[in-house]
């Protein structure tokens, strides 16, 4: 990094990263460490002492007294669990990190959900460094903590946490894609799995955010009239940030440089109030655990800036939802083998790529709908703004005519590209730019990459991502196993492929196509039509997360994360349990907090708005004046109406609550919310006891 840069950004100042552990340990053990980090090993037990020693000092000189192991339990959330480096030795206060203290944790993990894994006689769990992940400081106001990012075991070796199978995933890709990219005559290598993420997000003032406990609660507002102006005129997107926000923006990334997370986007999105953040894509794993430090980064600043960071999926009814769009690319040696390529051989492996991600994703829609599912993204996924719940490839029209003539095994003129041949390894020029995006699809090819548009803005990246490496090392092993069969590799140099490699390949990748084609639309995923087609092509439409968590339960899909490695049955039944009981959880909460703002705040303001215009009435009545008269009566009689619905809604909700089906709550809650909504047009706005929308989503 040039003095330039350093002094601009103060880029990775809070992580231990090279420069750290260039100027931290000794020549010997700073190479066997980047080694361990490049290889993706376990650290060497013999310089685990002063890795942790060095850190030590490297974390001590940035203000830190405490360290902890910072991992991803399923609660979706991070965790951390502090511990001084201060001890006492022989009555002497001394400061301590060990390697053991390093390498190893062992919180309690009683607390953590566990679907079942954990028994309770054997509450301990483990946390183990993940050292492709570098420690960094947490800094607050009146001190910092050296966090360790670490996956999260029970005693078993069974994974409770969403790292474990993110790891697990990358090994399995790169075991399918040494096998794969061994037939195209490549040298070994290492697969890089990389992920950009765009995280988009809520701004919302922090005095009226205090006034709403549905967000104080659950993150969005469960009641709202509409806002006469919301996002119709879009004039939001893109739009001109206003200073409030822009100097919140720029605090994040001055925070977020420091943790070494490459942050370079930041504009409005389409809803007022709703804005984006992206960072450079990374390598995979690096780029999930940075994702949930962007999300923290972003809640924390918000505070200081009189602000609160809403990272549901949907605040607000009526405007756009927040997703997070996972871009997702894979690399075998450097190479990018989503780029296209220039060359013959190039061109073989792309396709044989693409078409194995079109394999996986029509073969698992299903495990790719169930990695996105939660209480708060089925507020978007099928609404009329977010990728539709049907998971559907997008190639745009030239890559859709070169997988067509594959298909049809023709070979023959491409539509722009008119001198070349179609083959497995041949390909007309792709555009690259923006212009043939297609926003509407849950699953887009981008250029040179896969952008998974259906995760929800709170989500941690690494559970749609392991689904996404599994499913595509399944379709590559599965393509390398047909290739060797057909005995054709071998005879190759590295560089080349001969015509029998060739032929080979175009029969397999064909009848893949043939099987899996329907995965792919290049239409509009919003119009009304296209879940009917969907339905007709046969492919899944979870419409929420009960529905489309089933999918962890079928056996194909066990097999699939066992024959993989990723995740035994058991864990992956555990994880099952856990995504439903916190689905409803999540709708229990909702019901009671509704409830609890209906009767607690609404109905005494609709109570206090009857009784003050009956009391006009009567007075009016009484001083003879006729003028006035009738406004008031039918005022008071439709809103004495609308209190009597609101009683009733409340009641209603009550009831579903005293149940146990979520699905009857959710109906309750939204009827409820209409009542509601309709009483806030009709309630003086002085006297409405909650902030509304049109406060709330202007932040000029
Ligand atoms: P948009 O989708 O908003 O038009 P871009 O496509 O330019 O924006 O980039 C979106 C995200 O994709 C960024 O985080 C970017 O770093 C990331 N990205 C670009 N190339 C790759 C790649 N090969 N692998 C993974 N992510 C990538
Ligand atoms: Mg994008």
């Amino acid at each position: 990094m040039t003095e330039e840069t350093k002094n601009a950004t103060h880029f990775g100042e809070d992580v231990f990263g090279e420069e750290a552990i260039r100027t931290y340990l000794s020549k010997e053990t700073a190479k066997k460490l980047q080694a361990t980090i490049r290889e993706g090993k376990p650290l060497d037990p013999s310089i685990a002492g002063e890795v942790a020693h060095g850190i030590r000092h490297w974390a001590m000189d940035r203000g830190a007294t405490h360290y902890t192991h910072w991992f991803l339990p399923m609660t979706g959330s991070t965790a951390e669990k502090h511990d001084s480096f201060l001890e006492l030795k022989d009555g002497e206060p001394i400061m301590l990190f060990s390697g053991k203290n390093l390498i190893v944790g062992e919180p309690d993990a009683s607390s953590f959900p566990s679907g079942g894994i954990r028994s309770t006689f054997e509450a301990r769990g483990y946390t183990a460094w993940d050292p492709t992940s570098p420690a960094f400081i947490k800094r607050h106001s009146n001190g910092a903590t050296l966090c360790i990012p670490t996956a999260f075991c029970a005693y078993t070796g069974e994974s409770l946490d969403k790292k474990t199978p993110l790891l697990r995933s990358m090994q399995a890709l790169d075991k399918s894609l040494k096998r794969l990219m061994r037939l195209f005559g490549r040298e070994e290598a290492h697969t890089g799995c990389t992920l950009g993420a765009e995280q988009e997000y809520f701004l919302v003032d922090k005095e009226y955010w205090k006034r709403r406990p549905d967000l104080i609660l659950t993150g969005r507002t469960l009641f709202g009239a509409p806002s006469a102006k919301g996002q119709q005129l879009e004039d939001h997107y893109f739009g001109t940030i206003p200073d409030r926000v822009l100097s919140f923006m720029n605090d994040v990334e001055r925070e977020l440089w420091k943790l070494g997370i490459p942050a370079k986007t930041r504009h409005n999105e389409v809803a007022p109030a709703q804005f984006e953040l992206a960072p450079q894509f990374e390598e995979l794993n690096l780029a999930s655990d940075h994702n949930m430090l962007v999300m923290d980064t972003l809640r924390n600043v918000a505070e200081r800036h009189g602000l609160k960071c809403l990272l549901h999926e949907k605040p607000y009814a009526g405007v756009n939802g927040s997703g997070k769009h996972n871009n997702w690319s894979v690399a075998y040696g450097g190479r990018n083998l989503l780029d296209p390529g220039t060359n013959p051989q190039e061109n073989a492996v792309f396709l044989t790529m693409l078409c194995a991600v079109i394999e996986a994703v029509d073969k698992h829609a299903d495990l790719l709908r169930a990695s996105v599912a939660g209480a708060g993204n089925d507020h978007r996924l099928g609404a009329n703004e977010a990728p539709p719940a049907v998971i559907s490839i997008y190639l745009g029209d030239q890559l859709a005519e070169v997988v067509d003539r594959i298909e049809r095994g023709v070979g023959g003129k491409a539509k722009k590209a008119d001198t070349l041949q179609i083959g497995v390894d041949t390909l007309p020029p792709l555009p690259k730019d923006a212009t043939d995006r297609n926003r509407t699809s849950p699953f887009a090819f981008t250029g040179n990459k896969f952008e998974f548009r259906a995760p929800g803005s709170s989500i941690c990246c690494s559970g749609p991502m392991t689904v996404l490496n599994t499913i595509v090392a399944e379709a590559v092993d599965r393509i390398a196993g047909e290739l060797e069969a057909a005995k054709v590799a071998g005879k190759a140099k590295p560089g080349e492929h001969t015509a029998a490699f060739h032929n080979a390949l175009q029969k397999i990748l064909q009848s893949s196509l043939k099987e899996h084609r329907r995965v792919v639309f290049n239409g509009n995923g919003y119009e009304a039509e296209w879940p009917a087609e969907a339905a007709k092509r046969g492919l899944p439409n979870a419409p929420d997360t009960p529905s489309a968590l089933a999918a962890l339960m079928d056996p194909k899909n066990a097999a699939l994360f066992e024959k993989y490695g990723v995740m035994t049955k058991r864990e992956l039944t555990s994880r099952h349990e856990i995504f439903l009981e916190e689905y409803s959880k999540r709708i229990r909460i909702e019901g009671t907090c509704a409830r609890d703002i209906a009767s607690e705040m609404v109905f005494p303001a609709v109570k206090a708005e009857y009784l003050e215009t009956m009391e006009a009435f009567n007075s009016a009545e009484k001083a003879v004046v006729s003028a006035g008269t009738t406004a008031l009566r039918e005022s008071a009689v439709e809103l004495g109406s609308r209190l009597d619905a609101l009683r009733t809604g409340i009641i209603e909700l009550e009831d579903a609550l005293a149940g146990k089906d979520d699905k009857a709550i959710l109906s309750s809650m939204l009827s409820l919310r209409t009542t509601v909504d309709a009483l806030e047009k009709r309630v003086s706005a002085s006297r409405w006891p909650l902030p509304k929308y049109r406060d709330m989503l202007f932040l000029y």
